[in-house]
C-alpha cells in the first residue's frame, strides 16, 4: 500500500486524497490485509493468529497494547534479536518517542520503507497548500528544522527521534524543490549536531534571503518561539556578519561555514542596516511581518498543547495565519489538516487511510477522566482481562466513527506494532467523504508540556515526592502541590505551587531560599530524561520554579473548583492548572518565588546490553 504522490501537481494530489477518502473503508481493509499477510510468521502474531490473516480472528485474538506490552520485543531487537520476532521487513532503527517509559524515551520500531510512506504524506502538504495559498512558487520558505542526538543500540541499530531520522535521510536530501533551492536553510546547517550554530546558522541564511520568504515556520510552536529568542540575543552578532561579509569564528561546524559561505558571499551593509533598523525598536511586535515582508503565513504546529503559543505567536506575527498542517508520531505519520487556514482553535485532521491500519476505543464522558491505564502485570488479574475483553469488543473502524463522540486511537503499522494504544484523545468534528475528521484534544495522562517533553501525573509525583524529602531540615510539610507550565516568556518553564506547613503545625513563616532552591532542583533532577534533555542541552526550557502558597489556599481552591461544577465527594486537587480563574487564586497567595539555580544532569541515555 505504497501510493506516490507528485508534490507539483495540485490536481493530482487532490485526486488522491478524493480516492483515498472516498475509498477510506475499503483502503483499510486492505492496509489491514497486507499487514496481516506480510507478517503472519512473526512471533508475536504467531502467537495469536497462529498463521492467520483473517480480519476476525486479529480483532478477536491479538490484544490491545500499551508500550510496556510491547517493551520486552522492542529491547529484544535493541540486544539484537531478529526483527521477524515482530515484522517481516527488516527493522531498520528504533524511533525514540517523546513518551517515556521508566524515565526512558519510548522505542518505536522502524523500516527503510516507512521512509516512504513519510514522504507520501509529506508531499501531499504542498498541493494542499497550494489549493489555498497563491503564488508560494514565487519565493521560498524559511523552515527552521533541527537533529537531536541519536545512539546505538548494542545490536549496532541507530535509535533516535523521528525527524532526526528523516532529516537524515535521502529522502529529506532528495525532497521535491530542494535543489532548486526552495529553502533558506541549506542541509548542512539543519543536519548540524550543535543546535546553537545550526539555529545561528539557519537564521543567518534566512535574514539573507528575507525578501525572498513567503512562508516561515518550524514543526513546533515551541521551537519556532525558541528562534525569535535566539533572534533577540544574536540580531546585532547577525547584522555584523552581514555587513562584513564574514561569519562569527565560533561557526566551527566546517560544513556549516561552507553551507553560509555560499550564500553570505559578500558584505552587505545595506542590508544590515535594514535588519537592524527593524530589531532595535523597542517593541518586538510584528517582527516576523517586519522582517520577512513577503511572509504569507507561519507553519507551525499549534494544535494540543502547543496552543498555549498561540498569543505569543499572534504578537510576533502580526496575526499571520498559523497553520499546523500534519499529524504524526514516532509510531507512525496519520494525516493532515485538508484547511489549512483555519483558524487553531478549528483545525481537524483527517487521518489517511493507507498510512495504518486505525482502531478507536470508545472515551466516554469527561475524556480526561474515562481514559486511565490498563497495565496487565502477567495474565492472573481477572478484572484486567475482563476489561481487555471489553475493550476488544469496543474498538471501532475508522469509518465507524461517530461525528461529536471522543476516542483513544489505536495503531497496526507496517512496522510491527499491532493493536498499540497511541495514547491521544481525539474528537470526530466531521467527515471528508467518507474519511472522519479529527480534532486533537489531548494526550493520555500529560499534566506538563513546554517543548517536547511531556510529564505526567506520576513523574510528577515521583518528582515532587523525592525533593520534598529535603523540607526535613525545616521541620516543614508538603501539604499540597500543584503545577502549570508558565509559557508567558520564552523559554517557558514548569511552576509548582506548593503549600506546606511546621511539623508541629503552623503556618511557615519563614522559607529557607536555599533549601527551596534545592527542592527545585531535586524535581528537575528527577524528571525524565526528555526533559532534562531540554532543559540542559536544548535550553527550550528555563529554570523549575517553586511559588509557595499561604496556609489555606488549596483549600479556597477546591471551593472555586467546586463552584465550578467539580463534584464535592470525588474532588481531587488537580495536579495542573488551566484555569484562568484557578491559577488566579493560587497566584494571589504566593508568599515567595524559589527557582532551580543548577540545570540538572542529562547525558545520552544507553540501551543496557542484556
Ligand atoms: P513523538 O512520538 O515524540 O513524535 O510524539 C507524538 C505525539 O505528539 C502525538 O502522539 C501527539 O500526542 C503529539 N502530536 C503530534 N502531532 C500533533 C498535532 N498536530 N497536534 C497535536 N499534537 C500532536
Amino acid at each position: 500500500m505504497l501510493i506516490s504522490c507528485d508534490p507539483n501537481d495540485v490536481e493530482g494530489g487532490k485526486k488522491l486524497i478524493e480516492d483515498l477518502t472516498v475509498n477510506a473503508n475499503h483502503v483499510q481493509q486492505q492496509v489491514l490485509k497486507e499487514i496481516l499477510t506480510r507478517n503472519a510468521e512473526t512471533e508475536y502474531l504467531r502467537a495469536f493468529l497462529n498463521g492467520c490473516s483473517d480480519k476476525d480472528l486479529f480483532k478477536k485474538s491479538v490484544p490491545i497494547v500499551n508500550y510496556e506490552d510491547i517493551k520486552p520485543y522492542i529491547e529484544m531487537i535493541a540486544n539484537g534479536a531478529p526483527s521477524k520476532i515482530i515484522s517481516a521487513e527488516p527493522i531498520s532503527e528504533l524511533l525514540t518517542s517523546s513518551g517515556t517509559s521508566g524515565g526512558q524515551p519510548k522505542m518505536m520500531p522502524s523500516t527503510m520503507e516507512d521512509l516512504d510512506r513519510k514522504t507520501f504524506l509529506y508531499n501531499l502538504l504542498m498541493p494542499v497548500m497550494n489549493r489555498y495559498v497563491d503564488g508560494l512558487d514565487q519565493g521560498k520558505g524559511m523552515y527552521l528544522l533541527f537533529i537531536k542526538p541519536e545512539i546505538r543500540t548494542p545490536s549496532g541499530l541507530m535509535a533516535r527521534p523521528v525527524l532526526t531520522s528523516y532529516y537524515k535521510s535521502s529522502n529529506f536530501r532528495n525532497r521535491p524543490f530542494n535543489k532548486h533551492n526552495v529553502y533558506t536553510s541549506p542541509d548542512k546547517t539543519i543536519l548540524c549536531s550543535d543546535s546553537k550554530q545550526s539555529m545561528y546558522c539557519q537564521l543567518l541564511c534566512g535574514l539573507i534571503q528575507r525578501d525572498e520568504v513567503l512562508r516561515v515556520g518550524a514543526v513546533f510552536a515551541s521551537a519556532f518561539l525558541r528562534a525569535i529568542k535566539f533572534l533577540e540575543d544574536y540580531w546585532e552578532e547577525l547584522c555584523s556578519n552581514i555587513r562584513t561579509g564574514h561569519i562569527s569564528d565560533w561557526i566551527t561546524d566546517p560544513n556549516c561555514r561552507i553551507a553560509v559561505s555560499e550564500i553570505l558571499t559578500q558584505p552587505n551593509w545595506k542590508l544590515a542596516n535594514a535588519i537592524e533598523y527593524e530589531c532595535k525598536g523597542r517593541s518586538w511586535e510584528q517582527i516576523i511581518k517586519r522582517l520577512w515582508p513577503r511572509t504569507k503565513y507561519v507553519e507551525v504546529i499549534v494544535t494540543g498543547t502547543m496552543a498555549q503559543y498561540i498569543p505569543m505567536l499572534d504578537f510576533y506575527s502580526g496575526g499571520l495565519p498559523l497553520v499546523s498542517t500534519m499529524y504524526a508520531s514516532s509510531e507512525c505519520y496519520f494525516g493532515i489538516n485538508l484547511k489549512p487556514l483555519s483558524k487553531p482553535s478549528e483545525v481537524c485532521y483527517t487521518l489517511l487511510p493507507n498510512m495504518a491500519y486505525f482502531e478507536f476505543l470508545p472515551v466516554e464522558k469527561n475524556p480526561g477522566e474515562a481514559t486511565e491505564h490498563i497495565v496487565c502485570n502477567g495474565n492472573s488479574d481477572h478484572n484486567c482481562m475482563k476489561q481487555q475483553r471489553q475493550q476488544q469488543d469496543e474498538a471501532i473502524d475508522l469509518t465507524d466513527v461517530k461525528i461529536g463522540r471522543y476516542y483513544e486511537l489505536m495503531v497496526t503499522t507496517f512496522t510491527g506494532l499491532y493493536r498499540y494504544r497511541v495514547g491521544d484523545i481525539l474528537m470526530v468534528t466531521g467527515f471528508h467523504n467518507n474519511a472522519p475528521q479529527f480534532k486533537f484534544v489531548h494526550r493520555r495522562n500529560v499534566v506538563l508540556s513546554v517543548d517536547t517533553d511531556k510529564t505526567n501525573e506520576e513523574d510528577l509525583l515521583q518528582a515532587v515526592m523525592r525533593a520534598k524529602r529535603l523540607l526535613d531540615s525545616l521541620d516543614c510539610l508538603l501539604t499540597e502541590y500543584t503545577s502549570y507550565a508558565d509559557t508567558s516568556s520564552i523559554p517557558g518553564h514548569y511552576v509548582l505551587f506548593w503549600e506546606m506547613k511546621m511539623r508541629e503545625n503552623g503556618e511557615v513563616t519563614k522559607i529557607d531560599s536555599i533549601v527551596m532552591e534545592d527542592c527545585c532542583a531535586a524535581v528537575e533532577e528527577s524528571l525524565d530524561s526528555i526533559y532534562r534533555r531540554c532543559r540542559s542541552r536544548d535550553k527550550s526550557i528555563g529554570p523549575l520554579e517553586i511559588r509557595v502558597v499561604k496556609q489555606g489556599t488549596f483549600d479556597t481552591l477546591m471551593d472555586f473548583c467546586v463552584s465550578q461544577g467539580s463534584s464535592m465527594n470525588q474532588y481531587k486537587t488537580p495536579r495542573c492548572i488551566k484555569s484562568k480563574g484557578a491559577l488566579e487564586i493560587l497566584e494571589m497567595r504566593v508568599v515567595g518565588r524559589f527557582f532551580s539555580k543548577k540545570a540538572p544532569m542529562w547525558k545520552p541515555y544507553r540501551i543496557e546490553a542484556h
